[in-house]
């Protein structure tokens, strides 16, 4: 289809609606974001981009911000939760960029989404709309229309749904999505490393993991910040919220018997900035797409945070299906087309990231050294999911 005179609506202005929005205004279409929230903006929690992701950050002209903002990891080590003995190591940094032609990058989120935002208004001015909560959309053989809570009708001829786990567009495509609860809860929270001793952790990132928990533990802001994530066995049902506060002593509680590093840093924390939110999991669709609408990032493909890849597919998404409108002679052949490369990959990296679940919440220690010891991580990872480069991946 022609770039020029095609005109895509995108609901939702997360981290895959920007991505999605700055690649297909490059590509030469016109692009107009809805988002609900008043204004932009992100929460204060980490986020880590691997080359897959990273590939499309040099495209869209802001790799070099986002490095400026960005920490750039040596490894991650995967670590006992009370011991601290090593299982694993990721190798990061010039490794990574080396092999993948990318780099790793951990990020504060709020910064990610700002450095998108802006590169999206360098390309169109006003390209974002607030306040704008779509509700469902109408399609006919010539355009499809988005409908806003407000009454409001906008019109164009491509429809994409980028509104997140509680997608609008996805409950028209799809049905209502019905979460099953994992089980699991994530703790949140960020700390200034000035409140640790000099070289904690030594600026390495870490995944502990015990008996019905882990903890994630990586750093951001050129290692001024420390971001500190905590998935925890958890009975009762909560909301899947990023926003809901919990109080500290519970988090503190919860961590019992965890390693001295892991409690440095929960007593560190501020006792009034601890985030509860419930990972829930939803059944996968294999269509994502209308005749003129179609979903990106968690509205496609919700996953459980287990391998950092849920933003990142969002982006991969977002640059594959730009090269599909540009490539294809129809939009439904360019959305069989996208979807047709996409399904595969990202039911793999969800169904990967549930299974490390099971893997990082073993019930012993011993169950954990010997699962760990029949894994390569590094180059699992390496052969197969950083390796992916949605620009240039033949797309068949
Ligand atoms: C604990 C945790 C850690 C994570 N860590 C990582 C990581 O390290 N790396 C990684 O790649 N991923 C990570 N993820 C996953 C990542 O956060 C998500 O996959 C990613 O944010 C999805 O991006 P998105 O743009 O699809 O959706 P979202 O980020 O949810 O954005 C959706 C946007 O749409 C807007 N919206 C919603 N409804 C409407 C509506 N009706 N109308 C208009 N606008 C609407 C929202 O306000 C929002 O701006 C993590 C997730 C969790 C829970």
């Amino acid at each position: 289809m022609g770039s020029n005179d095609a005109k895509i609506i995108i609901a939702g202005a997360g981290l895959g609606g920007l991505t999605a929005a700055g690649c297909l205004l490059l590509a030469g279409f016109d692009v107009e974001v809805y988002e609900q929230a008043p204004e932009l903006g992100e929460i204060g929690a980490g986020v880590q981009q691997s080359a897959n992701a990273t590939h499309v950050m040099r495209h869209l002209g802001v790799l070099d911000a986002l490095r400026d903002v960005a920490y750039l990891p040596p490894v991650t080590e995967f670590r006992l939760f009370d011991s601290g003995e090593v299982l694993q190591v990721l190798s990061l940094a010039e490794n990574h960029e080396a092999r993948h032609g990318a780099p790793y990058l951990q990020m504060h989120r709020a910064d990610f989404h700002r450095i998108l935002a802006e590169r999206v208004m360098a390309l169109k001015a006003d390209a974002i709309h607030l306040g704008a909560t779509a509700v469902g959309f109408e399609e006919s053989a010539s355009h499809v229309a988005l409908l806003l809570s407000d009454g409001r009708r906008i019109e164009g001829d491509v429809l994409i749904g980028a509104d997140g786990i509680k997608s609008a567009v996805r409950r028209q495509i799809a049905g209502p999505a019905t979460p099953d609860y994992t089980g699991d809860a994530a703790w949140r929270l960020t700390v200034p490393v000035d409140r640790f001793a000099a070289d904690f952790m030594e600026g390495k990132s870490s995944i502990w993991v015990g008996p019905d928990k882990h903890a994630v533990v990586y750093f951001l802001r050129g290692g001024a910040l420390l971001n500190f994530v905590a998935c925890t066995e958890l009975d009762e049902w909560i909301e899947e919220s990023w926003t809901l506060k919990r109080p500290w002593r519970e988090l503190k509680a919860d961590f019992d018997g965890w390693h001295e590093d892991i409690h440095a840093i929960i007593d560190a924390a501020d006792r009034d900035e601890c985030y509860r939110w419930a990972l829930n999991v939803y059944p996968a669709l294999d269509n994502w797409s209308t005749s003129r609408a179609t979903l990106i990032g968690d509205a496609a493909h919700p996953t459980l945070p287990y391998l950092a890849q849920g933003a990142a597919m969002a982006v991969e998404d977002a640059a594959v299906l730009t090269r599909a409108l540009g490539e294809a002679s129809s939009i439904d052949d360019a959305f069989q087309l996208y979807q047709r490369n996409r399904l595969e990959r990202t039911g793999r990296i969800v169904r990967e990231a549930y299974e490390n679940r099971g893997l990082f919440h073993l019930e012993t220690i011993e169950a954990l050294r010997a699962a760990f010891a029949k894994r390569d991580m590094d180059r699992e990872r390496s052969d197969w999911l950083y390796a992916y480069n949605p620009l240039t991946v033949d797309l068949v």
